[in-house]
């Protein structure tokens, strides 16, 4: 099952509420139904679990009662019977007779329960999300410009801020901040999907930053070898040219531990003296030890 599915699923099982959020959330069902006008209302979805939820709002609503009938994949509910129409339309407030204009009655929203409720509607029926392994993505499709548009301003006085979009057939309110699909989801009733968003977005972040975390220590690593690598070349080169005699007694020891001990850290090495030095101790021995040994080195080249 797709992650919308789930979302839609966890929608269906949310309560019917109060009568005034039941008539919003038919309503945004309606506006967005595949065919909504005064000769016919044709509902249809992929997910029984809608289909029951609509047919149940349908008849605790409008006392409208209609079967789902099965077509293909999908489940229709569909509604011809004039009085069964005549009743939700005049419900509605539209004028039985004439053509419906797809626009937002802002009375029926007027409250944020009843705001929320048509939401979940519009999303139940024309709404989709990407799951928490995807790019954060929400839309709602619709083929009325002006409807797309009053749904946005809806949404924007719900302090959720979508954009628009045209496609070749369809307009898009979609979303792409994670902290806004949580918000609408959670106000429509999927916080579990709006949970599962968010700590897949904290894991991602974590991991980001244990990785980050890592290739720093990474690059840590690679100066001390890189160091290290220079440090011993010079040594044995040195070391070749004139043997162990050319460095101060003080500082045998110390070449002996670089060598041995090519990918030592300069404080894993002080550590290995006995007893310990300090880290710049340390530092300064090896940098006295590079310049004997490059010294040396130069004056063999220019002899050569
Ligand atoms: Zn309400």
């Amino acid at each position: 099952m797709s992650f919308s599915s789930k979302t839609k699923t966890e929608l269906c099982r949310a309560p019917l509420g109060r009568a005034c959020c039941q008539l919003a959330e038919i309503y945004g069902v309606l506006l967005y139904a595949a065919v909504f006008s005064h000769r016919e209302i044709r509902i249809t979805t992929e997910l029984p679990a809608f289909a029951r939820r609509a047919a149940r709002l349908l008849d605790k609503v409008f006392g409208v009662q209609v079967k789902a009938e099965t077509v293909g994949r999908r489940r229709v509910l569909r509604i011809t019977d004039e009085k069964a129409l005549r009743m939700i339309m005049t419900s509605l407030g539209y004028d039985f007779k004439s053509h419906i204009t797809y626009h937002l009655n802002r009375n029926m929203v007027e409250n944020d329960c009843c705001a929320a409720a048509f939401l979940r509607g519009i999303f139940l029926m024309s709404g989709s999300v990407a799951g928490p392994d995807k790019k954060s993505h929400l839309e709602i499709k619709c083929s009325h410009q002006t409807l797309c548009r009053e749904v946005m301003s809806l949404m924007l006085d719900l302090g959720i801020q979508p954009k628009l979009t045209a496609r070749r057939t369809a307009y898009l309110i979609y979303l792409k901040d994670t902290a806004g699909i949580e918000d609408l989801l959670t106000r429509i009733g999927a916080s579990r999907a709006a949970m599962t968003i968010m700590e897949a977005k904290i894991e991602k972040n974590l991991r980001n930053n244990i990785n980050r975390q890592v290739n720093c220590e990474t690059s840590n690593l690679m100066k001390t070898t890189d160091a290290s690598a220079r440090q011993i070349a010079a040594i044995e080169r040195a070391l070749t040219l004139g043997g162990i005699e050319i460095y101060p007694e003080n500082l045998r020891e110390t070449v002996d531990l670089r060598v041995a001990n090519p990918a030592a850290s300069l404080a894993e090495l002080a550590a290995m003296f006995d007893p310990p030095i300090s880290k710049p101790g340390l530092s300064h021995r090896l940098r006295r030890i590079m310049q004997i040994s490059e010294t040396l080195i130069e004056r063999a080249g220019e002899e050569t």
